[in-house]
């Protein structure tokens, strides 16, 4: 139980609260701003086939570049734009925007996914997906080729509405992804009522699954939830070798994380994708990712 400090322990308890709100509040109205200041950036971080190191997508990562704070972290302002009512337009700027990258990416031959990720207010919303959906035709892309990401936590703690948008997405053809998973405790029997494509362990399993017979037996027991569900497992947060090689070991299909690749700039995923094909390499010891590109787009 909390103990009361005395006045002077409360003032400056006060003071510090207060402090932190006027922080929130100012950046909030500069948050409200940031869209027609072109403060906001995607980057995108590959998610490579845990075999071939082929990458099978992308996920899009947003960036503030605030003009005196430098870049502001989404674990940071995310939160704040869901409190203050700014995470929809923030939400249909980065849709729009990855749907944008991704036409122009398919135009250029490049064969991979996009995934974007989504905010709990945003999957609950019926206009989202509308929004969605419409941008999916405007750009003629293939609804296949497109990934919402959503964090386990989020997915089960409205999981009725959630199971809807989830169903509404997949009608579209729209993969969905749960993301952070293995924090939430969630049941088989739970997520068979959230029907998902993929799921994402969280990097905190990933991170001890080397040196941890609990981080291994969670990984373990995801990808046979995974199996049976017949989703896709991806490992994010991959940085060392010997997490690699315990991840396939384990089954997991995909792996993402700074060992392969950070996120980088539309531009330098090109860049990537213009160089020679290194996958075979990949296999051995070369660790550079590849991505395929059809000819003739
Ligand atoms: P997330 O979706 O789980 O994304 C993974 C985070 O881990 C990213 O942080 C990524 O940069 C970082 N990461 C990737 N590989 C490694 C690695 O090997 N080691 C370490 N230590 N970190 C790695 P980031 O970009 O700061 O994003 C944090 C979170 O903010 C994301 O977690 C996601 O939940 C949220 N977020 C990012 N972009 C958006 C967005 O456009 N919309 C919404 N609603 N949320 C977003
Ligand atoms: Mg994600
Ligand atoms: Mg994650
Ligand atoms: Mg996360």
């Amino acid at each position: 139980s909390v103990k009361r400090q005395g006045g002077n322990g409360h003032a400056f308890f006060d003071a510090v609260q207060e402090e932190e709100l006027r922080e929130e509040l100012t950046m909030a109205r500069e948050l409200r701003e940031s869209i027609k200041n072109r403060e906001l950036e995607l980057v995108y971080q590959p998610k490579m086939d845990a075999r071939t190191l082929q990458v099978t997508g992308v996920e899009a990562l947003l960036r503030w570049r605030h003009a005196t704070l430098g870049m502001v972290s989404p674990s940071r302002f995310i939160p704040i734009a869901e409190r203050y009512g700014l995470i929809d337009p923030i939400g249909d700027w980065v849709a729009d925007t990855a749907l944008t990258q991704a036409a122009r990416w398919r135009e250029m031959g490049l064969r991979m996914r996009v995934a974007i990720n989504v905010s709990g207010y945003q999957m609950r919303s019926d206009e989202f997906i509308d929004r969605l959906e419409k941008g999916l035709r405007r750009h003629r892309l293939r609804p296949e080729r497109f990934t919402c990401e959503i964090t386990e936590s989020v997915a089960m703690e409205h999981a009725t509405v959630t199971g809807r948008a989830f169903r509404r997405l997949g009608a579209l053809g729209v993969h969905v992804s749960i993301d952070d998973f293995g924090t939430g405790y969630s049941s088989l029997a739970a997520l068979r009522q959230l029907p998902a494509q993929e799921l994402k362990i969280d990097r905190a399993f990933v991170a001890d699954v080397a040196t941890s017979v609990e981080a291994q037996a969670i990984v373990r027991a995801v990808v046979e939830m995974a199996r049976v569900l017949q989703m896709k497992v991806v490992a994010e947060g991959v940085e060392t070798v010997a997490q690699r090689d315990q991840l396939v070991a384990m089954g997991c299909d995909e792996l993402q994380g700074y060992l392969f690749a950070k996120p980088m700039t539309a531009l330098a995923i090109e860049v990537l994708a213009a160089e020679p094909d290194t996958s075979t390499e990949g296999r051995t010891e070369g660790f550079r990712p590849s991505i395929f590109v059809e000819t003739a787009a």
